[in-house]
């Protein structure tokens, strides 16, 4: 299928609800095809920003565009968006096939019906194309709210929260089949969801929202090792933080020395986003390599900075890896996640030192 989706760009919306800023100033560039998600904890704005793309919600300032069309004005109803929200709002009297082919037919697709069975067939539910969605399981009921989106084959789709009322093992499932789906028919999706894992998993791009506005934009990858704020660090798995002070070094003059407690390490100048004073850096857990107090971890750590006078607080072992609590003298209790690759679990009182490559600081 040809890619059907266009650009979608945000300028500078806002939207006030009485004197409540729920969205302030918000500014995003979408490009045709993509595959968007936005994320934040609860109220941060995503829905109502959404419904502002969508027509049903008018910004206060700012504009939408949708191609090169300013659509600000634009009714809902005249808009090339479709939404599938949480609730899948299938019409029970109506067959799955009925369902989807209801769209087309209102507006006299003369293959409204193949139209239908098309999508059905990517969504993998041809052969249930005579049930009624009471018939049917929850994340199938969601394939058919999104074949009946999809149908209409709108330049942009908006979902919101697809997938929360499925249980996690399906809404992962879906996730890899959603993403899937997306590339094959070309529209640009945007995405609204607080699982951070689930917009890492399908998102080309992703923006992390925090009260009304973007705290930063990227791809998943970047979002996760270089987050520019301690609110899109600890949004995006744990991270842990330390205040720390610039011994030396500048932007211009490549790498910083830092220090925190008694320990100092060098922070890559691109890596940072305050360069002088009292700065806040941080390491993922699972950078983080344990080893007994005086002991050298296997593998080449040469270069690597080691935190001597670490004690284990807390041990909860997963199966796969191992989550540790550890306590630093004059620090507050790291996190360090081990995969469990043939090494032992310390237990909980075991002096420990740790070890990490301050590439990944
Ligand atoms: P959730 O994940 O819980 O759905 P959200 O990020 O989608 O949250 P929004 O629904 O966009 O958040 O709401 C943003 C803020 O605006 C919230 O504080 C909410 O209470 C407020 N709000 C939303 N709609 C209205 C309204 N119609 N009138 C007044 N306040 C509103």
């Amino acid at each position: 299928m040809t890619p059907t989706g266009k650009d979608l760009d945000l300028r500078g919306i806002t939207k006030l609800f009485g004197g409540y800023t729920a969205v302030e100033d918000l500014a995003l560039h979408v490009p045709a095809g993509s595959f968007f998600a936005l994320l934040g904890p609860s109220g941060c704005g995503k829905s109502t920003t959404l419904r502002m793309i969508a027509g049903l919600e008018h910004p206060t300032r700012g504009k939408v565009l949708i191609g090169e069309e300013d659509v600000t004005g634009t009714k809902a109803h005249q808009r090339e968006v479709n939404t599938v929200f949480q609730s899948y709002a299938l019409f029970p009297h109506l067959s799955v096939l009925e369902n989807v082919a209801f769209g087309p037919k209102r507006k006299k697709v003369p293959d409204a019906l193949d139209r239908a069975r098309k999508v059905l067939d990517l969504v993998e539910l041809g052969h249930l194309a005579q049930r009624r969605p009471a018939q049917l399981s929850g994340g199938q009921q969601q394939r058919v709210a999104l074949a009946r989106a999809v149908v209409n084959r709108p330049h942009v789709l908006l979902l919101d929260e697809p997938l929360g009322a499925l249980d996690m093992k399906l809404r992962r499932q879906m996730q890899i089949e959603l993403k899937h789906i997306q590339e094959e028919v070309g529209i640009t999706f945007i995405h609204v969801t607080h699982d951070q894992e689930e917009a890492l998993t399908m998102a080309d791009t992703v923006a992390v929202m925090n009260a009304g506005r973007i705290e930063q934009i990227g791809p998943p990858g970047e979002l996760y090792d270089l987050p520019r704020t301690a609110f899109v660090a600890n949004f995006l798995g744990k991270s842990n933080l330390f205040e720390a002070e610039v011994l030396g070094g500048s932007a211009s003059s490549g790498d910083l020395t830092i220090r925190f407690g008694d320990t100092s390490c060098s922070l890559a100048a691109e890596r940072a986003v305050q360069h002088e004073g009292s700065i806040i850096v941080g390491i993922r857990p699972e950078k983080i390599v344990l080893s007994r107090a005086g002991e050298q971890p296997s593998g080449d750590r040469a270069g690597w900075t080691c935190v001597t006078g670490g004690r284990v607080n807390a041990t909860s072992y997963t199966g796969v890896s191992t989550e540790y609590e550890v306590k630093l003298p004059g620090a507050g209790p790291l996190t360090v996640f081990s995969q469990n690759l043939r090494t032992e679990v310390l237990a909980a009182g075991t002096s420990v030192d740790l070890w990490w490559d301050d590439a990944n600081l």
